[in-house]
Protein backbone atom coordinates (compact mmCIF):
# COMPACT_ATOMS: atom_id res chain seq x y z
CA UNK A 1 0.00 0.00 0.00
CA UNK A 2 2.63 2.52 0.82
CA UNK A 3 4.32 1.93 -2.88
CA UNK A 4 0.63 2.83 -3.88
CA UNK A 5 0.36 5.96 -1.81
CA UNK A 6 3.67 7.23 -2.73
CA UNK A 7 2.65 6.97 -6.41
CA UNK A 8 -0.75 8.66 -6.06
CA UNK A 9 1.12 11.44 -3.80
CA UNK A 10 3.57 11.58 -6.98
CA UNK A 11 1.11 12.16 -9.39
CA UNK A 12 -1.84 13.69 -7.92
CA UNK A 13 -0.43 16.41 -5.71
CA UNK A 14 -0.13 15.97 -1.66
CA UNK A 15 -3.71 17.72 -1.07
CA UNK A 16 -5.19 15.14 -2.53
CA UNK A 17 -3.85 12.14 -0.65
CA UNK A 18 -5.28 11.80 2.93
CA UNK A 19 -3.17 9.43 5.58
CA UNK A 20 -2.47 9.39 8.87
CA UNK A 21 -4.52 11.38 11.09
CA UNK A 22 -5.78 13.75 8.50
CA UNK A 23 -8.56 10.15 7.47
CA UNK A 24 -11.06 11.86 10.11
CA UNK A 25 -14.03 9.30 11.47
CA UNK A 26 -16.03 11.06 8.55
CA UNK A 27 -14.84 8.61 5.63
CA UNK A 28 -15.52 5.56 8.33
CA UNK A 29 -19.38 5.48 7.54
CA UNK A 30 -22.62 6.48 6.07
CA UNK A 31 -26.05 7.15 7.47
CA UNK A 32 -26.98 2.94 7.77
CA UNK A 33 -25.61 1.81 11.11
CA UNK A 34 -22.50 0.55 9.45
CA UNK A 35 -19.13 1.58 10.52
CA UNK A 36 -15.69 0.37 8.97
CA UNK A 37 -12.03 0.00 9.54
CA UNK A 38 -9.94 3.62 9.39
CA UNK A 39 -8.98 3.22 5.83
CA UNK A 40 -4.86 3.97 5.17
CA UNK A 41 -5.56 6.36 2.87
CA UNK A 42 -8.08 8.69 1.22
CA UNK A 43 -7.64 9.67 -1.80
CA UNK A 44 -9.83 12.94 -3.30
CA UNK A 45 -9.18 13.63 -7.33
CA UNK A 46 -10.23 17.13 -8.13
CA UNK A 47 -11.08 16.17 -12.09
CA UNK A 48 -11.55 13.07 -14.21
CA UNK A 49 -7.84 12.72 -15.41
CA UNK A 50 -7.04 12.80 -11.72
CA UNK A 51 -10.32 9.66 -11.32
CA UNK A 52 -8.69 7.72 -14.12
CA UNK A 53 -5.14 8.06 -12.85
CA UNK A 54 -5.91 6.86 -9.28
CA UNK A 55 -7.80 3.81 -10.73
CA UNK A 56 -4.95 3.03 -13.23
CA UNK A 57 -2.58 2.71 -10.59
CA UNK A 58 -5.24 0.69 -8.68
CA UNK A 59 -5.57 -1.61 -10.99
CA UNK A 60 -1.74 -1.71 -11.38
CA UNK A 61 -1.49 -2.44 -7.73
CA UNK A 62 -4.37 -5.18 -7.03
CA UNK A 63 -6.01 -2.38 -4.90
CA UNK A 64 -9.64 -2.26 -3.83
CA UNK A 65 -11.32 0.65 -3.65
CA UNK A 66 -14.59 2.06 -2.25
CA UNK A 67 -16.54 5.23 -3.76
CA UNK A 68 -17.81 7.54 -1.95
CA UNK A 69 -19.99 10.59 -2.68
CA UNK A 70 -22.24 12.30 0.28
CA UNK A 71 -22.00 9.49 2.84
CA UNK A 72 -25.91 10.09 2.80
CA UNK A 73 -26.32 6.22 1.94
CA UNK A 74 -28.41 3.99 4.06
CA UNK A 75 -27.56 0.87 2.47
CA UNK A 76 -23.47 0.80 3.89
CA UNK A 77 -22.47 0.76 0.24
CA UNK A 78 -19.97 3.76 0.85
CA UNK A 79 -18.69 2.10 4.22
CA UNK A 80 -14.93 1.16 3.69
CA UNK A 81 -13.88 -2.80 4.17
CA UNK A 82 -10.43 -4.24 5.45
CA UNK A 83 -7.65 -3.24 3.53
CA UNK A 84 -10.16 -0.38 0.91
CA UNK A 85 -8.54 2.56 -0.31
CA UNK A 86 -11.26 5.32 -0.25
CA UNK A 87 -11.69 7.13 -3.33
CA UNK A 88 -13.92 10.60 -2.29
CA UNK A 89 -15.06 12.93 -4.66
CA UNK A 90 -15.41 15.87 -2.20
CA UNK A 91 -13.24 17.60 -4.39
CA UNK A 92 -14.95 17.44 -7.72
CA UNK A 93 -17.54 19.85 -6.57
CA UNK A 94 -18.00 21.94 -9.83
CA UNK A 95 -21.15 23.31 -11.55
CA UNK A 96 -20.00 23.27 -15.54
CA UNK A 97 -22.42 25.08 -17.11
CA UNK A 98 -26.10 25.95 -17.33
CA UNK A 99 -27.18 25.50 -21.25
CA UNK A 100 -30.87 27.92 -20.98
CA UNK A 101 -31.45 26.79 -23.98
CA UNK A 102 -30.80 22.90 -24.04
CA UNK A 103 -32.50 23.02 -20.18
CA UNK A 104 -29.13 21.32 -19.08
CA UNK A 105 -27.20 21.52 -16.29
CA UNK A 106 -23.65 20.21 -16.36
CA UNK A 107 -21.73 19.25 -12.97
CA UNK A 108 -18.77 17.82 -11.92
CA UNK A 109 -20.34 14.37 -9.61
CA UNK A 110 -19.04 15.40 -6.11
CA UNK A 111 -21.09 18.52 -6.29
CA UNK A 112 -24.28 18.48 -4.20
CA UNK A 113 -27.74 18.15 -4.93
CA UNK A 114 -28.69 21.75 -3.41
CA UNK A 115 -25.80 23.17 -4.62
CA UNK A 116 -27.76 21.60 -8.29
CA UNK A 117 -30.97 23.02 -7.74
CA UNK A 118 -29.99 26.13 -6.13
CA UNK A 119 -27.70 26.63 -9.38
CA UNK A 120 -30.93 25.59 -11.80
CA UNK A 121 -33.00 27.92 -9.45
CA UNK A 122 -31.20 30.76 -10.04
CA UNK A 123 -31.17 30.91 -14.07
CA UNK A 124 -34.89 30.48 -13.63
CA UNK A 125 -35.44 26.71 -14.11
CA UNK A 126 -36.17 23.41 -11.72
CA UNK A 127 -34.06 20.37 -11.40
CA UNK A 128 -36.49 18.55 -9.77
CA UNK A 129 -34.78 15.76 -8.28
CA UNK A 130 -35.13 16.56 -4.49
CA UNK A 131 -34.48 14.43 -1.29
CA UNK A 132 -34.30 14.63 2.39
CA UNK A 133 -30.37 14.62 2.39
CA UNK A 134 -30.06 17.42 -0.43
CA UNK A 135 -27.42 19.45 1.30
CA UNK A 136 -25.11 16.66 2.41
CA UNK A 137 -25.38 14.32 -0.76
CA UNK A 138 -23.51 14.61 -4.00
CA UNK A 139 -25.39 14.45 -7.47
CA UNK A 140 -22.61 11.29 -8.18
CA UNK A 141 -24.06 9.38 -5.05
CA UNK A 142 -27.98 10.21 -6.41
CA UNK A 143 -26.88 9.02 -9.84
CA UNK A 144 -24.90 5.90 -8.15
CA UNK A 145 -28.30 4.92 -6.65
CA UNK A 146 -30.38 6.20 -8.81
CA UNK A 147 -32.56 8.14 -6.10
CA UNK A 148 -36.08 8.59 -6.37
CA UNK A 149 -37.58 11.15 -3.18
CA UNK A 150 -40.46 13.64 -3.49
CA UNK A 151 -40.89 14.43 -7.22
CA UNK A 152 -40.50 10.80 -8.91
CA UNK A 153 -44.42 10.77 -9.76
CA UNK A 154 -43.97 13.93 -12.40
CA UNK A 155 -40.41 13.80 -12.94
CA UNK A 156 -39.51 9.93 -12.72
CA UNK A 157 -36.27 8.79 -10.82
CA UNK A 158 -32.47 9.94 -11.35
CA UNK A 159 -32.33 7.93 -13.97
CA UNK A 160 -34.85 9.87 -15.95
CA UNK A 161 -33.00 13.34 -15.27
CA UNK A 162 -29.28 12.26 -16.59
CA UNK A 163 -28.95 13.11 -20.53
CA UNK A 164 -24.95 12.89 -20.57
CA UNK A 165 -22.80 11.23 -18.32
CA UNK A 166 -18.83 10.49 -17.68
CA UNK A 167 -17.37 7.70 -15.50
CA UNK A 168 -14.61 6.10 -15.18
CA UNK A 169 -13.61 2.10 -15.20
CA UNK A 170 -12.00 0.21 -13.29
CA UNK A 171 -8.82 0.16 -14.97
CA UNK A 172 -9.00 3.90 -15.34
CA UNK A 173 -10.52 4.16 -18.77
CA UNK A 174 -12.66 7.12 -19.28
CA UNK A 175 -15.95 6.84 -21.09
CA UNK A 176 -16.92 9.77 -21.97
CA UNK A 177 -20.85 10.16 -23.33
CA UNK A 178 -21.66 13.82 -21.98
CA UNK A 179 -24.53 13.94 -24.81
CA UNK A 180 -27.07 16.78 -24.26
CA UNK A 181 -29.82 14.72 -26.62
CA UNK A 182 -33.07 13.57 -25.18
CA UNK A 183 -33.62 10.99 -27.87
CA UNK A 184 -30.45 9.22 -28.84
CA UNK A 185 -30.91 5.78 -29.88
CA UNK A 186 -27.03 5.54 -31.43
CA UNK A 187 -26.54 2.20 -30.17
CA UNK A 188 -26.15 0.92 -26.92
CA UNK A 189 -27.23 3.52 -23.96
CA UNK A 190 -23.95 2.90 -21.95
CA UNK A 191 -25.12 5.39 -19.38
CA UNK A 192 -27.26 3.30 -17.92
CA UNK A 193 -24.75 0.98 -16.70
CA UNK A 194 -23.85 3.36 -14.13
CA UNK A 195 -26.52 4.40 -13.07
CA UNK A 196 -28.46 2.83 -9.98
CA UNK A 197 -25.79 0.55 -9.70
CA UNK A 198 -24.15 1.66 -6.67
CA UNK A 199 -20.31 2.51 -8.23
CA UNK A 200 -19.60 -1.68 -8.85
CA UNK A 201 -19.47 -1.09 -12.47
CA UNK A 202 -17.78 2.22 -12.69
CA UNK A 203 -16.95 5.68 -11.25
CA UNK A 204 -18.91 8.63 -12.39
CA UNK A 205 -17.04 12.08 -12.76
CA UNK A 206 -19.42 14.15 -14.72
CA UNK A 207 -23.51 14.69 -15.87
CA UNK A 208 -25.22 16.32 -18.03
CA UNK A 209 -29.03 16.54 -16.39
CA UNK A 210 -31.99 17.61 -17.77
CA UNK A 211 -33.91 21.24 -16.53
CA UNK A 212 -37.60 21.86 -16.26
CA UNK A 213 -39.62 25.15 -16.77
CA UNK A 214 -40.38 26.62 -12.92
CA UNK A 215 -44.36 25.82 -12.29
CA UNK A 216 -45.74 29.04 -10.63
CA UNK A 217 -48.38 27.14 -8.83
CA UNK A 218 -48.42 25.13 -5.71
CA UNK A 219 -51.31 23.71 -4.42
CA UNK A 220 -51.15 21.10 -1.17
CA UNK A 221 -53.84 19.39 0.12
CA UNK A 222 -54.38 16.58 3.07
CA UNK A 223 -57.24 14.25 2.77
CA UNK A 224 -58.76 11.51 5.02
CA UNK A 225 -60.15 8.34 3.51
CA UNK A 226 -61.98 5.26 4.30
CA UNK A 227 -59.58 2.59 2.63
CA UNK A 228 -56.71 1.83 0.97
CA UNK A 229 -58.65 1.42 -2.05
CA UNK A 230 -60.46 4.94 -1.82
CA UNK A 231 -56.68 6.20 -2.25
CA UNK A 232 -55.73 4.11 -5.42
CA UNK A 233 -59.27 5.76 -6.93
CA UNK A 234 -57.91 9.24 -5.96
CA UNK A 235 -54.79 9.03 -7.06
CA UNK A 236 -56.25 7.84 -10.42
CA UNK A 237 -58.86 10.64 -10.17
CA UNK A 238 -56.63 13.17 -9.80
CA UNK A 239 -54.35 12.26 -12.34
CA UNK A 240 -57.08 12.76 -14.94
CA UNK A 241 -57.91 16.04 -13.38
CA UNK A 242 -55.12 17.75 -13.47
CA UNK A 243 -52.55 15.52 -15.81
CA UNK A 244 -48.96 15.41 -15.37
CA UNK A 245 -49.26 18.66 -12.77
CA UNK A 246 -50.14 16.03 -10.00
CA UNK A 247 -46.78 16.21 -8.30
CA UNK A 248 -47.06 14.36 -5.03
CA UNK A 249 -49.14 11.42 -3.85
CA UNK A 250 -48.15 10.23 -0.41
CA UNK A 251 -50.31 7.89 1.68
CA UNK A 252 -49.93 7.35 5.57
CA UNK A 253 -51.88 4.56 7.11
CA UNK A 254 -53.10 5.43 10.33
CA UNK A 255 -50.68 3.33 12.14
CA UNK A 256 -48.29 5.77 10.84
CA UNK A 257 -50.48 9.02 11.32
CA UNK A 258 -52.13 8.63 14.58
CA UNK A 259 -47.88 7.66 15.88
CA UNK A 260 -46.98 10.68 14.24
CA UNK A 261 -48.91 13.34 15.67
CA UNK A 262 -49.06 11.71 19.11
CA UNK A 263 -45.23 11.41 19.74
CA UNK A 264 -43.80 14.14 17.95
CA UNK A 265 -45.06 17.64 19.27
CA UNK A 266 -45.13 20.03 15.98
CA UNK A 267 -47.49 18.16 14.51
CA UNK A 268 -51.31 17.95 14.73
CA UNK A 269 -53.93 16.47 12.29
CA UNK A 270 -56.46 19.20 10.78
CA UNK A 271 -59.08 16.69 11.07
CA UNK A 272 -61.50 16.28 14.16
CA UNK A 273 -61.65 12.78 13.62
CA UNK A 274 -59.27 9.74 13.12
CA UNK A 275 -59.86 7.97 9.80
CA UNK A 276 -58.10 4.86 8.28
CA UNK A 277 -56.18 6.43 5.73
CA UNK A 278 -54.63 9.45 4.98
CA UNK A 279 -53.07 11.51 1.55
CA UNK A 280 -51.17 14.40 1.23
CA UNK A 281 -51.44 15.56 -2.50
CA UNK A 282 -50.09 18.44 -4.57
CA UNK A 283 -50.85 19.41 -7.83
CA UNK A 284 -48.24 22.22 -9.75
CA UNK A 285 -49.78 24.73 -11.81
CA UNK A 286 -49.87 28.05 -13.53
CA UNK A 287 -52.08 30.51 -11.36
CA UNK A 288 -52.60 30.17 -7.52
CA UNK A 289 -55.59 30.96 -7.40
CA UNK A 290 -57.23 29.38 -10.39
CA UNK A 291 -55.62 26.30 -9.43
CA UNK A 292 -56.48 26.32 -5.77
CA UNK A 293 -60.47 26.78 -6.98
CA UNK A 294 -60.06 23.79 -9.56
CA UNK A 295 -58.13 21.55 -6.67
CA UNK A 296 -60.83 22.60 -4.45
CA UNK A 297 -64.05 22.13 -7.09
CA UNK A 298 -62.04 18.28 -7.50
CA UNK A 299 -61.65 17.29 -3.92
CA UNK A 300 -65.39 18.35 -3.02
CA UNK A 301 -66.63 16.05 -6.00
CA UNK A 302 -64.35 13.08 -4.74
CA UNK A 303 -66.31 13.54 -1.63
CA UNK A 304 -69.38 13.83 -2.91
CA UNK A 305 -68.87 10.45 -5.02
CA UNK A 306 -67.50 8.98 -1.69
CA UNK A 307 -63.77 8.44 -2.32
CA UNK A 308 -62.86 10.96 0.04
CA UNK A 309 -63.90 11.41 3.84
CA UNK A 310 -62.38 14.68 4.43
CA UNK A 311 -59.88 17.52 3.14
CA UNK A 312 -57.86 20.33 4.16
CA UNK A 313 -56.60 22.39 1.50
CA UNK A 314 -53.66 24.53 2.61
CA UNK A 315 -54.39 28.12 2.76
CA UNK A 316 -50.86 29.33 3.09
CA UNK A 317 -47.01 28.61 2.95
CA UNK A 318 -47.12 27.90 6.92
CA UNK A 319 -50.20 25.53 6.32
CA UNK A 320 -48.72 23.72 4.11
CA UNK A 321 -45.82 23.46 6.09
CA UNK A 322 -47.76 21.99 8.42
CA UNK A 323 -49.42 19.22 6.60
CA UNK A 324 -45.71 18.66 5.11
CA UNK A 325 -43.99 17.93 9.13
CA UNK A 326 -46.66 15.19 9.14
CA UNK A 327 -44.73 13.29 6.69
CA UNK A 328 -41.66 14.38 7.47
CA UNK A 329 -42.43 13.62 11.20
CA UNK A 330 -40.48 10.18 9.79
CA UNK A 331 -37.21 11.73 10.79
CA UNK A 332 -38.27 11.61 14.50
CA UNK A 333 -39.35 7.74 14.49
CA UNK A 334 -36.11 6.64 15.75
CA UNK A 335 -36.23 9.05 18.96
CA UNK A 336 -39.57 7.18 20.05
CA UNK A 337 -38.61 3.67 18.73
CA UNK A 338 -35.93 0.85 19.81
CA UNK A 339 -33.86 -1.29 17.12
CA UNK A 340 -36.62 -0.86 14.19
CA UNK A 341 -36.02 -2.14 10.96
CA UNK A 342 -36.68 -0.25 8.21
CA UNK A 343 -37.81 -0.71 4.85
CA UNK A 344 -38.27 0.56 1.06
CA UNK A 345 -39.87 -1.63 -0.32
CA UNK A 346 -41.91 -1.72 -3.81
CA UNK A 347 -44.91 -3.60 -4.46
CA UNK A 348 -47.55 -3.59 -7.05
CA UNK A 349 -50.10 -0.97 -6.13
CA UNK A 350 -52.94 -3.52 -6.89
CA UNK A 351 -51.34 -6.31 -4.35
CA UNK A 352 -50.60 -3.36 -1.59
CA UNK A 353 -53.26 -4.02 0.68
CA UNK A 354 -53.38 -7.53 0.37
CA UNK A 355 -49.54 -7.21 1.14
CA UNK A 356 -50.14 -5.40 3.61
CA UNK A 357 -52.29 -7.87 5.63
CA UNK A 358 -49.94 -10.62 5.07
CA UNK A 359 -47.27 -8.51 6.75
CA UNK A 360 -49.40 -7.97 9.47
CA UNK A 361 -50.56 -11.54 10.23
CA UNK A 362 -46.73 -12.89 9.55
CA UNK A 363 -45.62 -10.32 12.25
CA UNK A 364 -48.34 -10.74 14.81
CA UNK A 365 -47.99 -14.67 14.53
CA UNK A 366 -44.23 -14.44 14.59
CA UNK A 367 -43.96 -11.68 17.80
CA UNK A 368 -47.63 -10.65 18.72
CA UNK A 369 -46.46 -7.69 20.03
CA UNK A 370 -44.71 -6.03 16.90
CA UNK A 371 -45.45 -2.18 16.04
CA UNK A 372 -45.25 -1.72 12.67
CA UNK A 373 -46.30 2.07 10.89
CA UNK A 374 -47.12 2.04 6.95
CA UNK A 375 -46.80 5.56 4.39
CA UNK A 376 -44.64 5.91 1.16
CA UNK A 377 -45.02 7.44 -2.20
CA UNK A 378 -47.86 5.42 -3.52
CA UNK A 379 -47.70 7.15 -6.95
CA UNK A 380 -44.75 5.20 -7.08
CA UNK A 381 -45.57 1.66 -5.54
CA UNK A 382 -43.12 2.41 -2.88
CA UNK A 383 -44.11 1.54 0.54
CA UNK A 384 -42.23 2.06 3.68
CA UNK A 385 -42.53 0.33 6.76
CA UNK A 386 -41.16 0.41 10.36
CA UNK A 387 -41.39 -2.04 12.21
CA UNK A 388 -40.09 -3.38 16.18
CA UNK A 389 -40.67 -5.00 18.49
CA UNK A 390 -38.33 -3.42 21.26
CA UNK A 391 -35.89 -6.33 20.96
CA UNK A 392 -32.81 -6.39 19.16
CA UNK A 393 -32.70 -9.87 18.26
CA UNK A 394 -36.18 -9.71 16.33
CA UNK A 395 -34.40 -7.41 13.65
CA UNK A 396 -33.58 -10.04 11.85
CA UNK A 397 -36.32 -11.66 11.61
CA UNK A 398 -38.31 -8.76 10.94
CA UNK A 399 -36.23 -8.19 7.95
CA UNK A 400 -36.53 -11.86 6.90
CA UNK A 401 -40.26 -11.76 7.34
CA UNK A 402 -41.07 -8.58 5.36
CA UNK A 403 -38.56 -9.16 2.19
CA UNK A 404 -40.22 -12.42 1.89
CA UNK A 405 -43.34 -11.64 1.43
CA UNK A 406 -42.53 -8.66 -0.59
CA UNK A 407 -40.45 -11.05 -3.15
CA UNK A 408 -43.58 -13.37 -2.98
CA UNK A 409 -45.65 -10.46 -3.46
CA UNK A 410 -43.82 -9.26 -7.00
CA UNK A 411 -42.20 -6.44 -5.24
CA UNK A 412 -38.37 -5.24 -4.95
CA UNK A 413 -36.85 -5.33 -2.04
CA UNK A 414 -35.27 -1.60 -2.25
CA UNK A 415 -37.79 0.87 -4.19
CA UNK A 416 -35.20 3.73 -3.34
CA UNK A 417 -31.88 2.85 -1.31
CA UNK A 418 -30.30 0.32 -3.22
CA UNK A 419 -28.72 -2.83 -2.11
CA UNK A 420 -25.10 -2.03 -1.13
CA UNK A 421 -23.90 -4.18 1.54
CA UNK A 422 -27.29 -4.76 3.76
CA UNK A 423 -29.67 -5.69 1.48
CA UNK A 424 -27.40 -8.49 0.20
CA UNK A 425 -28.76 -11.60 1.73
CA UNK A 426 -32.78 -10.40 0.48
CA UNK A 427 -31.57 -9.76 -3.47
CA UNK A 428 -33.06 -13.23 -4.22
CA UNK A 429 -36.29 -12.10 -3.00
CA UNK A 430 -36.64 -9.91 -5.51
CA UNK A 431 -34.10 -11.08 -8.74
CA UNK A 432 -34.36 -14.32 -10.41
CA UNK A 433 -30.87 -16.71 -10.09
CA UNK A 434 -30.02 -15.83 -13.89
CA UNK A 435 -30.43 -12.23 -13.11
CA UNK A 436 -28.28 -12.65 -10.33
CA UNK A 437 -25.99 -14.69 -12.56
CA UNK A 438 -26.61 -11.84 -15.55
CA UNK A 439 -25.04 -9.08 -12.98
CA UNK A 440 -22.11 -11.58 -11.90
CA UNK A 441 -21.17 -11.60 -15.48
CA UNK A 442 -21.57 -8.04 -16.48
CA UNK A 443 -19.72 -7.18 -13.07
CA UNK A 444 -17.00 -9.38 -14.40
CA UNK A 445 -16.52 -7.80 -17.78
CA UNK A 446 -16.04 -4.18 -16.18
CA UNK A 447 -14.02 -5.28 -13.66
CA UNK A 448 -12.58 -8.52 -14.02
CA UNK A 449 -10.05 -8.06 -10.90
CA UNK A 450 -13.33 -7.32 -8.58
CA UNK A 451 -12.16 -3.72 -7.31
CA UNK A 452 -14.85 -1.47 -7.57
CA UNK A 453 -16.40 -1.17 -4.22
CA UNK A 454 -16.24 -5.29 -4.08
CA UNK A 455 -18.97 -6.92 -1.94
CA UNK A 456 -21.41 -4.32 -2.66
CA UNK A 457 -24.95 -5.13 -4.30
CA UNK A 458 -23.86 -8.25 -5.85
CA UNK A 459 -21.37 -10.82 -3.88
CA UNK A 460 -18.56 -12.41 -7.04
C1 LIG B 1 -32.41 12.05 5.56
C2 LIG B 1 -32.26 11.16 4.34
C3 LIG B 1 -33.28 11.14 3.40
C4 LIG B 1 -33.15 10.33 2.26
N1 LIG B 1 -34.17 10.33 1.36
C5 LIG B 1 -34.04 9.59 0.25
C6 LIG B 1 -35.09 9.59 -0.72
O1 LIG B 1 -36.13 10.21 -0.55
N2 LIG B 1 -34.90 8.86 -1.84
C7 LIG B 1 -33.76 8.14 -2.07
O2 LIG B 1 -33.63 7.53 -3.14
N3 LIG B 1 -32.75 8.11 -1.16
C8 LIG B 1 -32.87 8.81 -0.02
N4 LIG B 1 -31.87 8.78 0.91
C9 LIG B 1 -30.69 7.93 0.70
C10 LIG B 1 -29.47 8.71 0.12
O3 LIG B 1 -29.53 10.06 0.39
C11 LIG B 1 -29.38 8.52 -1.37
O4 LIG B 1 -29.11 7.16 -1.63
C12 LIG B 1 -28.30 9.37 -2.07
O5 LIG B 1 -28.54 9.27 -3.47
C13 LIG B 1 -26.87 8.93 -1.78
O6 LIG B 1 -25.98 9.93 -2.28
P1 LIG B 1 -24.55 10.16 -1.59
O7 LIG B 1 -23.82 11.16 -2.41
O8 LIG B 1 -24.70 10.48 -0.16
O9 LIG B 1 -23.89 8.73 -1.79
P2 LIG B 1 -23.01 7.85 -0.80
O10 LIG B 1 -23.77 7.54 0.43
O11 LIG B 1 -21.68 8.47 -0.63
O12 LIG B 1 -22.85 6.52 -1.68
C14 LIG B 1 -23.95 5.71 -1.99
C15 LIG B 1 -23.49 4.61 -2.97
O13 LIG B 1 -23.13 5.18 -4.22
C16 LIG B 1 -21.73 4.97 -4.51
N5 LIG B 1 -21.23 6.23 -5.08
C17 LIG B 1 -21.28 7.46 -4.54
N6 LIG B 1 -20.80 8.36 -5.42
C18 LIG B 1 -20.44 7.68 -6.52
C19 LIG B 1 -19.88 8.05 -7.78
N7 LIG B 1 -19.62 9.31 -8.08
N8 LIG B 1 -19.65 7.08 -8.69
C20 LIG B 1 -19.92 5.77 -8.41
N9 LIG B 1 -20.45 5.37 -7.24
C21 LIG B 1 -20.71 6.31 -6.32
C22 LIG B 1 -21.10 4.61 -3.18
O14 LIG B 1 -19.97 3.78 -3.37
C23 LIG B 1 -22.24 3.87 -2.49
O15 LIG B 1 -22.29 2.56 -2.95
C24 LIG B 1 -31.98 9.55 2.07
C25 LIG B 1 -30.96 9.58 3.03
C26 LIG B 1 -31.09 10.37 4.15
C27 LIG B 1 -29.97 10.37 5.14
Amino acid sequence: MQELIEALTQRLGPDAVLTGADVTDRYLTDWSSVIGPRPAVVVRPDCTAQVSETMRACSQFGQPVVVQGGLTGLSGGAVPKAGELVLSLERMNRIEEVDTASMTLTAQAGTPLQKVQDAADASGFLFPLDLGARGSCNIGGNISTNAGGNQVLRFGMARNLVLGLEAVLADGTVISAMSKVLKNNSGYDLKQLFIGTEGTLGIVTRAVLRLFPKPKSCCTALVAAQSFADTIRLLQYLGSEFGGSLGKFEVMWASYFDFIITHVNTTRSPFDKQYPVYVLAEIDGASQDADQERFAEALAQAMAEGFVSDAAIAQSERERHSFWSIRDGVAEIGAHTKHSANFDVSVPISRMAEFLARVDRDLNAEFGKATALYFGHIGDNNLHLCAWTGNKSDTQRLYEIVYQATGEFGGSISAEHGIGVLKIPYLKHSRSEAELALMRRLKAALDPKGLLNPGRVVEC
